[in-house]
């Protein structure tokens, strides 16, 4: 039987009406919420980032979805999240910031419910029995007894898995040791072994506005105006990489976890209701596509096994050697990451190879050891290459963070 999912578009009623229709449209949340249910309302807070970047889940898509809960009665709710690894480790930013900064702090304070650092929380360790490649997974206890389980993600690509929805979001239980290890082990196949032990019970997604390419804003903001909601995940995360213009198969840890669950991960397999996804569907643009075209002049040789975290390090550091470093730096720059084979690799002046897995072949150029590597030892390999002075990159774009904080701290306080 097809599985059902709704998309509402947002019109003067707002986004509280539309949510509401659209978990209606889903067939409503009463037969998952008893008066006996421990339910967790789970936002996508990666990063402390305000509402309406499209980066996280917009606070009113969380209010709306918490208040629809609550009026059906439930034992308890939590709105809970561990945004992203690194976060809430010592001299890190920290989810109780990602929570004000968003607003969701706010929300949790009108509608009278608790809100927890999913970091922060215990945790209870899961023997899975037939992994793809997480044989013991460390869940947060406030996720592992909640009886439902609410994914509430904002709609937008991402760079190692192409799209980031509501399987995706689940990564936000684990503690942050335990994210990093998924980037290490293969992110898709992880995500899949993590769903299999806590699943959503039900999505509501927030595709008001989102993000493509880089997650730069505002450029790679793009906006829909809608919400998408349904009962199974494997349905909603379709419709949604459908909607962004990308097709399923090409998302692989919904292939893998919809072959867990003996099911497809195909449109053909789902049914819409409300707004179709052929006339709302965008043509988003994937994270390489953006970086090759705003980076030219780098070469990048990506062996198998290149995770999120060597990735995102290296993002960092091209934008802070772009924004503050000189034109020459990025221009006929070869980056080796992963572990390619050294018969795929051309030896050029500036080369730099970056983190453990590319190791055995440090010798091609100026190796950054790590795993990930440091964004600033990044900094300073990619300048040093081009005899360029990385120290004061890494001092501008230490000095250009700091001044950000302050002004989103005086934001928060006033
Ligand atoms: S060295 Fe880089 S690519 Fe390899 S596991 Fe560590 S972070 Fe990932």
């Amino acid at each position: 039987m097809k599985k059902l999912v709704s998309i509402v578009r947002v019109d003067e009623s707002g986004i509280e009406a539309a949510v509401r229709k659209a978990i209606d449209l889903a067939g409503g949340l009463k037969e998952i919420i008893t008066a006996d249910s421990r339910v967790l309302v789970k936002p996508n807070l990666c990063w402390p980032g305000p509402s309406g970047t499209g980066s996280i889940t917009d606070y009113r898509v969380t209010e709306a979805v918490t208040k629809i809960v609550l009026e059906l009665g439930p034992k308890s709710v939590i709105i809970g999240e561990g945004s992203s690894a690194g976060w809430d480790f010592d001299s890190s930013h920290s989810t109780e910031e990602a929570f004000r900064v968003s607003g969701t702090a706010d929300v949790a304070r009108r509608l009278g419910v608790e809100l927890r650092n999913l970091n922060r929380d215990t945790f209870e360790e899961v023997t899975l029995s037939e992994p793809y490649v997480m044989k013991k997974v460390r869940i947060a206890r406030t996720a592992f007894e909640s009886d439902v389980i609410i994914s509430v993600p904002v709609l937008k690509t991402h760079l190692r898995t192409l799209v980031t929805l509501s399987l995706k979001n689940m990564k936000g239980v684990m503690p942050g040791a335990e994210k990093r290890k998924t980037h290490r082990l293969g992110l898709d196949k992880a995500i899949a072994d993590l769903n299999s032990v806590v699943k959503p019970s039900y999505v509501v997604v927030d595709a008001l506005a989102g993000m493509q390419g880089l997650w730069e804003y505002p450029q790679d903001r793009f906006e829909l105006g809608l919400i998408m909601a349904g009962a199974d995940p494997i349905a909603v995360d379709t419709a949604g990489t459908c909607l962004m213009g990308f097709d399923a198969t090409q998302v692989m840890h919904l292939q893998y976890f919809a072959a867990r669950q003996g099911t497809k991960a195909d449109l053909s397999q789902v049914a819409v209701v409300g707004e179709s996804v052929e006339a709302n569907k965008q043509s988003l643009r994937s994270g390489f596509d953006v970086f090759k075209g705003r980076y030219p002049g780098v070469y990048i040789v990506e062996g198998e096994s290149v995770c999120t975290g060597c990735i995102g390090e290296l993002l960092g550091a091209l934008q802070a050697v772009k924004k503050f470093g000189h034109d020459h730096v990025l221009t006929d720059l070869t980056v080796i990451l992963g572990t390619p084979s050294p018969n795929e690799i051309a030896a050029r002046a500036k080369t730099v190879v970056l983190g453990k897995c590319a190791k055995n072949v440090a010798r091609f150029g100026t190796y950054v050891k790590g795993c990930p590597p440091m964004s600033d030892d990044m900094i300073r390999a990619i300048c040093g290459v081009s005899s360029f002075d990385g120290d004061s990159v890494v001092a501008s774009r230490n000095q250009d963070r700091q001044r950000r904080w302050q002004e989103t701290r005086f934001l928060l306080k006033h």
